[in-house]
């Protein structure tokens, strides 16, 4: 493979987001390939539990946070020129939910930061390194250091 095709961004919006989205773009504006975002909204109810289905949230706090994160993702998109028809926001585990879209739309290239949300003092984050073992496509992890 001498190019990329398709490219899927892995937005969580934390504040080191724009820098993993920069990487992104100026790599699809190189390759001339199409970019697509995802944003996964975490922490939805749990199916698999032990104690069987888990709702940790209101139905009312559930449909509030996908509509928050709807147009997050809208202004985020509009943001590094992507249009609408390449965004997607999934519910559930976002390691899974990434990877998943990503097989099934062909992409050849995930770009994430190495960290998120979830713990800079970590050499590598907990879902970008979930996502680095079980992509079947490339994985860039965009290496942000603490400010
Ligand atoms: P983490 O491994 O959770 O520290 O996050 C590392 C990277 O994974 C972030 O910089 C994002 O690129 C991606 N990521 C984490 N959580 C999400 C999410 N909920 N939706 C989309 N991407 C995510």
């Amino acid at each position: 493979m001498d190019t990329y095709r398709h490219i899927l961004l892995a937005a969580d919006f934390s504040t080191h987001g724009d820098c993993v989205a920069d990487r992104a773009v100026d790599l699809s504006q190189r390759y001339q390939s199409e970019l697509s975002v995802i944003h996964v909204v975490d922490n939805l109810p749990i199916a698999d539990s032990i104690y069987g289905p888990v709702i940790p949230f209101s139905e009312d706090f559930t449909s509030e946070l996908i509509e928050t994160s709807k147009s997050r993702l809208a202004e985020f998109a509009e943001k590094f020129s992507i249009p609408a028809d390449h965004c997607w926001l999934e519910i559930g585990s976002p390691k899974l939910e990434i990877i998943r879209i990503a097989e099934a739309n062909n992409i050849d290239l995930i770009v994430v930061g190495s960290h998120g949300r979830h713990g800079l003092e970590l050499l590598l984050g907990s879902t970008a390194n979930s996502i680095l073992h079980h992509a079947i496509c490339d994985v860039l992890a965009v290496r942000l250091k603490e400010d």
